[in-house]
């Protein structure tokens, strides 16, 4: 199929151009050139598809942010879907509208962008897809990935009395650092490998959404938080003095921090913090509750109810 309109210096100039920067990988006998690529995956894992596209105006401000940022971050947020099945990524695919007056500029800037954090995490680019046209930029990147034995950590699996996780610091993302999130893949493997992991999810609508996430998925379940557990990372004060909100509040409810949230049995929590398995960094949170709903428990020990008020793209043009 091919009803792209060509940018210059010419749709498949572009395309070799990358298919030259696309060392040869076993794991992917048949890359960027053919019809398909062929992918190899590994005998009895299964293969894990991720995808996400990013848009000029709503996940990134080219003019601001140049497409190097956007390259780095269109493919860090599908590997962060990858680290939370706690899968291993093994290629993407990247499918472009590139805006026509720059085209080629844009597309080696997003390649430039992406190809390190790539290499670091053994993605081979695979193949794409490439068009220009009067509108702004767009980018989706689909990652193809493996599951690890004994299988991926789906969201489903918590229950009462659990012990939920974070791997780092939450809140005030939008002050940058949602341009540039470290995907949680080296944490996730090490955590699946030495711990029954029985739901996982990456925080990217706001750790009460995602949460919330979990607890829908494992059967209308509830869950405490501990205020004062609460990792909240600077950015968030930051936010908090420029808006009034509390850094909480955007801890719990800004999306795009891509730390793990991660719920264990709660004869392995103890464990998990005296020995986090390296890399992962470790901040027990709460606990989920057979009753349904999110609810907040101050350092004086009163618990009041809260609601997620993370990103929802359809609901509105703004968080909250
Ligand atoms: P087709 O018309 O069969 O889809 P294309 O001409 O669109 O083929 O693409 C040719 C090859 O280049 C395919 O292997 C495709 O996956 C790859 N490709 C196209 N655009 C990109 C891109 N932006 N990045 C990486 N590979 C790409
Ligand atoms: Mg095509």
């Amino acid at each position: 199929m091919n009803q792209s309109v060509p940018p210059a210096p010419g749709e498949f100039d572009l395309i070799d151009w990358i298919r030259r920067r696309s060392p040869a990988d076993e794991r992917v006998p048949l890359g960027i050139g053919d019809d398909c690529a062929a992918v190899r995956i590994a005998a009895g894992a299964q293969a894990l598809v991720t995808t996400d596209m990013l848009m000029d105006g709503r996940h990134f401000r080219l003019a601001e942010h140049g497409p190097e940022a956007v390259g780095y971050k269109a493919l860090a947020v599908n590997l962060s879907d990858i680290a939370a099945m706690a899968g291993v990524p093994l290629a993407a695919f990247v499918a472009v509208a590139l805006p026509r007056d720059r085209a080629a500029e844009v597309a080696r800037g997003l390649h430039a962008g992406m190809t390190p954090l790539a290499a670091r995490f053994g993605v081979v680019l695979a193949g794409g897809d490439t068009n220009a046209w009067d509108g702004p930029l767009v980018v989706s990147i689909t990652v193809l990935g493996e599951t690890v034995a004994p299988g991926p950590v789906l969201r489903s699996g918590a229950r009462p009395g659990d012990a939920i996780f974070v791997t780092g610091p939450l809140g005030g993302s939008l002050l940058g650092r949602h341009l540039h999130p470290e995907p949680r893949i080296v944490e996730a493997l090490a955590l699946h490998r030495a711990f029954a992991l029985r739901a996982l999810i990456d925080v990217s609508d706001g750790l009460a959404s995602d949460l919330d996430h979990i607890l829908t998925e494992s059967g209308g379940l509830g869950a405490t938080l501990d205020a004062g557990a609460i990792p909240v990372h600077a950015d968030a004060e930051a936010m908090g003095r420029q808006d009034g909100r509390s850094p909480l509040d955007h801890a719990l409810n800004d999306g795009e921090d891509f730390e793990l949230c991660l719920v264990v049995a709660p004869e392995d929590a103890a464990r998990l913090l005296a020995d986090p398995p390296s890399p992962a960094r470790l901040h027990r949170i709460g606990t989920v509750d057979s009753a349904p709903g999110l609810r907040l428990r101050s350092p004086a020990g009163d618990v009041t109810p809260i609601r997620p008020r993370g990103f929802d793209h359809l609901a509105s043009d703004r968080r909250g």
